[in-house]
């Protein structure tokens, strides 16, 4: 390919809605070497569905969607809104939850109807002083197939999970093809289980995850990367992912996630389609020609 400027490469970039923020961005993209990926709302599309309800107690399926639902309504997550909807269309009661909380990427809790309740992930359930134990291999039944299993806990006891399906986007599995053929290594990074982000990456060929991690810990795997002489770009969408954004040598924001998400970002990919980032790359390479 022939060299050009790069005016031209921010003019190509946008047009297809790659969005590069200034010339320092475009020349840090070409010698990136590591890309580190965002579960949800970067691979996936961010619109997961409820699939899943079970009960492991007293409390029924449609209670038990009720009151998840209740904390939900205060929650800005994607799971949240999949919850919120799933029980709406299975005609569940509507209850309003008081002393909510949210705990960054563990769940949500509050009180409902006079009971306390918690909803959210095993490190969730712990911080209530629950043990998963038993319930996992209920869990682990819908993660390998690539759902998130989240756990509600009722009145101090573990009640039951809910699980929710977050679809592939269409052009991810080419846009990671194209990554790899460029040299780039891909990490997934989630706060997600591991189970179910070995499902996920399976089908992606991802071979590297990082599961489990809270988003301060994707900032710290990048400082790590960093200090081993590493070059990394960073993708992600959620408010969460911003600090790691930020860490990063180039951060690549989707842009149909947080408005915070993007100040903190070098390239902005407008639709959320990781083939920008394959473009993004050889427009950088093409403008780094030129300048040499
Ligand atoms: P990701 O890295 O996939 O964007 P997060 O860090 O936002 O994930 O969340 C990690 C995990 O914490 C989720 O997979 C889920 O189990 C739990 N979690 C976070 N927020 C919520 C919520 N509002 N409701 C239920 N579970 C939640
Ligand atoms: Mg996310």
């Amino acid at each position: 390919a022939t060299p050009i400027s790069i005016t031209t490469a921010a003019g190509r970039g946008a047009q297809a809605g790659v969005l590069i923020k200034d010339a320092e961005a475009l020349e840090r993209m070409a010698s990136v070497d590591t890309l580190i990926v965002d579960k949800t709302g970067t691979l996936t599309m961010g619109k997961p569905k409820l699939t899943d309800t079970v009960a492991l107690g007293d409390v029924t399926e449609t209670d038990l969607l009720s009151l998840a639902a209740a904390l939900e309504r205060g929650s800005e997550h994607p799971l949240a809104e999949a919850i919120v909807e799933g029980a709406e269309a299975q005609g569940a009661l509507r209850q309003e939850a008081t002393d909510f909380e949210a705990v960054t990427g563990k769940g949500v809790r509050g009180q409902v109807g006079g009971r306390t309740v918690a909803l959210g992930n095993a490190a969730m359930m712990r911080e209530m002083g629950l043990v998963t134990g038993a319930a996992e291999a209920n869990a682990d039944i819908l993660r390998v197939d690539g759902k998130t299993a989240m756990f509600i806990a009722v009145n101090g006891a573990l009640a039951g999970i809910v699980a929710v399906a977050d679809p592939i986007k269409d052009s991810t599995a080419q846009a990671i093809r194209e990554l790899h053929a460029q040299g780039l290594r891909v990490i997934m990074a989630t706060g997600d289980n591991e189970r179910t982000a070995r499902a996920v990456a399976d089908k992606l060929g991802i071979d590297e995850i990082r599961a489990g991690v809270l988003p301060e810990a994707k900032k710290d795997l990048i400082d790590q990367l960093r200090r081993e002489g590493h070059k990394i770009a960073m993708a992600g969408d959620g408010v969460n992912d911003a600090p790691a954004l930020a860490a990063a040598e180039v951060g690549i924001a989707m842009g149909t996630g947080a408005d915070v998400a993007m100040e903190s970002a070098g390239i902005t990919l407008l639709g959320g389609d990781l083939m920008g980032i394959v473009r993004a790359r050889r427009l950088a390479r093409a403008t780094l020609r030129n300048i040499k």
